[in-house]
């Protein structure tokens, strides 16, 4: 299966759903990583650039994503924290999931405002979940939608599934637990981003914490799964 992940800035598809990936990816599917923006407001170091930040967590970005068994990563370049659902972006996006003919795309819930009540949901997470629900229906699959995508090349193409990481709303459960080793190494891939690796590596495994009906348990990421 072609999975296509689209995402606001680099370390998302590790903390939002490196389990997922990490297994897709042994499992033998196709993974592609759309990286929408540069993650270049990421730092608090009043050294940093936001063209030096931007080639570092590219850096990080690939390897991280190695760690999950993806090497294939597209990255878009709009700047950070200034996300808006245009066309614009909405044609890049419609392109992206035709390029790769993306059976299953997997973005963040537009609708999460915040996390556990403790949290607020960064903006751009939620402008890319929703630019992606519309890049994707009916645009992505419909030949009168971006036009100028198909005279260059880019035929209709309309995925079956579309999974929202940190929903609002789950209804699917993965599990995760061969996967939660490698999504930790991953996420540990971003020391810019990670300040802490120690206690990271603790936080992971008890937020994805669960016990099975049997009683035996796990580990597994939550998401809302949308069949088409
Ligand atoms: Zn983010």
């Amino acid at each position: 299966m072609n999975t296509l992940v689209i995402v606001a800035h680099p370390d998302d598809p590790e903390f939002f759903c490196g389990g997922a990936i990490a297994r897709w990816a042994a499992a033998g599917d196709a993974i592609r990583y759309v990286i929408v923006t540069g993650g270049d407001k990421g730092s608090d170091d009043p050294d940093m650039t936001p063209e030096r930040l931007v080639a570092l967590r590219q850096i990080e970005q690939r390897k991280a994503a190695a760690r999950l068994g993806v090497d294939d990563i597209v990255f878009l370049g709009y700047v950070d924290g200034e996300l808006a659902n245009t066309l614009g972006l909405q044609r890049d996006l419609c392109r992206e999931i035709r390029r790769f003919a993306a059976d299953r795309v997997v973005t963040t819930d537009p609708l999460t405002l915040s996390y556990h009540n403790t949290r607020v949901n960064h903006n751009d997470h939620r402008i890319i979940g929703q630019a992606v629900c519309d890049a994707l229906f009916p645009a992505a699959g419909n030949r009168m939608y971006f036009p100028e995508l198909l005279a260059i090349g880019f035929a209709p193409h309309a995925p079956k599934e579309l999974w929202f990481s940190g929903p609002t709303m789950p209804n699917t459960l993965l599990d995760v637990t061969d996967w939660v080793d490698a999504k930790i190494s991953a996420i540990r891939e971003h020391p810019s981003q990670v300040k802490d690796p120690e206690g990271i590596a603790r936080r992971i495994p008890q937020g994805l914490f669960r016990m099975r009906a049997d009683g035996s348990q796990g580990y597994f990421e939550n998401y809302r799964r949308v069949v088409l």
